[in-house]
């Protein structure tokens, strides 16, 4: 149930929209003379304060990464309840205040959507806990309720009894429209996980299940960017196999594919997965860019994947299949103005690998000048 819970606390956090912040806003305004007039009024503060410090906090909770609601489900669930409940207690016992004072009467319409619209939140939590559900609403009414009834006068005591129906409404109704917005929600994660599901998808190779040349080309360039903005160093590598057609032509295309699989594999291990990005641009081909990797350090990892490759043979039903591997290197220099600059060089570098010999790491830096 907390996972769940934790699931329906994260959608509804993580699509929370700008309305709310803009209703915020507006309440503030109209909140703003009674400021001016009764700068004393400690009350409306706190109110006011509250407003933003939830706004500041719904943004910072935007920012918590996914894997954090599934890990502490039940805390979030405890956090989200809490806060939900001080919101609606706030917001009964500011209502009951501002039905309370005549000299507020301008905004009594205001504070009635006011209290309508905090409902909402009573109805979210009810998703999560249907005790904490009733609370809230029994929080955001009573003082209003009590207010009108010992005001006095038949136009406030309709009003009191408008309010009474109104919650038992709201607790009688609570538990089938929590359904319905559950249903309805779990729909929208449903869907909208499966959207994520398939962007991911479409960013990965179908053969060897790693990032493709569509991911490669959306985000290479953003690194390359974000790189020179920083000023920080970024290096790219383009492996090409060696004689790769011989492996189809020999052994056929699916020992072909089985070797690409393997390939991936065992560029995988070459890097860092949560700093380098690894791609297979295509046929027989991949691409790595490595950050904050300089020269040096560029072509001891070329090295080693050449390495790796010569000492680890694939395997295709039960044979194995030797190989080798070229790899041309670019590192950002101030002379590189884009990433497709960069690319260009490592390909010239492969191109050079290849030509003189295969299974070998070349750097586009150890070119003489007419030939980089
Ligand atoms: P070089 O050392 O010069 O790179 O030679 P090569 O044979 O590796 O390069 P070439 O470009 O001549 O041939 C690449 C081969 O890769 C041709 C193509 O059949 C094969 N290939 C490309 N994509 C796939 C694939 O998805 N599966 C399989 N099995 N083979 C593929
Ligand atoms: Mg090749
Ligand atoms: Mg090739």
């Amino acid at each position: 149930m907390a996972a769940l819970n934790s699931e329906v606390i994260r959608y509804i956090i993580k699509s929370r929209n700008a309305t709310r912040g803009a209703i915020s806003f507006v309440w503030l305004l109209l909140m703003l003379p009674r400021l001016v007039e009764e700068p004393g009024d400690l009350f409306v503060w706190v109110n006011a304060l509250l407003l933003f410090a939830q706004d500041t906090v719904a943004q910072g909770y935007k920012k918590i990464p996914d894997d954090y609601f599934e890990t502490n489900a039940r805390r979030i669930s405890r956090i989200f309840v809490f806060s939900c409940v001080v919101f609606c207690l706030h917001w009964g016992l500011l209502t009951g205040y501002i039905f309370h004072q005549s000299s507020l009467e301008v905004i009594h319409i205001s504070a009635a959507l006011g209290l309508a619209f905090s409902t909402i939140s009573g109805f979210t939590v009810w998703l999560v806990s249907k005790r904490a559900g009733q609370s809230c609403m029994v929080l955001l009414f009573l003082p209003s309720i009590v207010v009108m009834m010992m005001a006095g006068g038949l136009a406030h005591f309709i009003t009191g009894g408008f309010m009474i129906f109104c919650v038992a409404v709201l607790l009688h109704d609570g538990n089938a429209r929590s359904k319905n917005m559950l249903e309805t929600l779990s729909r929208e994660i449903r869907s909208s996980e499966q959207a994520s599901r398939y962007k991911k998808i479409s960013q990965l190779d179908g053969l060897t299940d790693i990032h493709n040349r569509r991911h490669f080309d959306r985000y290479f360039p953003l690194l390359m960017e974000e790189a020179r903005h920083d000023n920080a160093i970024i290096s790219l590598l383009v492996v090409d196999l060696d004689h790769f057609k011989k492996i189809n032509d020999d052994l056929g295309h699916d020992a072909g594919d089985a070797c690409l699989k393997f390939a991936a594999q065992l560029l995988k291990r070459e890097v860092r997965s949560s700093l380098d990005l690894l791609c297979r641009y295509g046929g027989e081909e991949f691409v790595i860019v490595l950050n904050g990797v300089d020269e040096q350090a560029a072509v001891i990892i070329a090295e080693r994947i050449c390495q790796s490759f010569r000492e680890t043979p694939a395997e295709y039903n039960g044979k194995k299949v030797h190989w080798s591997t070229c790899v041309g290197i670019s590192t950002i220099s101030p002379s590189i103005h884009d990433h497709s600059e960069l690319f260009k060089k490592a390909d010239k570098a492969l191109y050079h690998a290849k030509r003189t010999g295969r299974d070998r790491a070349v750097h586009i830096n150890s070119l003489p000048a007419d030939k980089a």
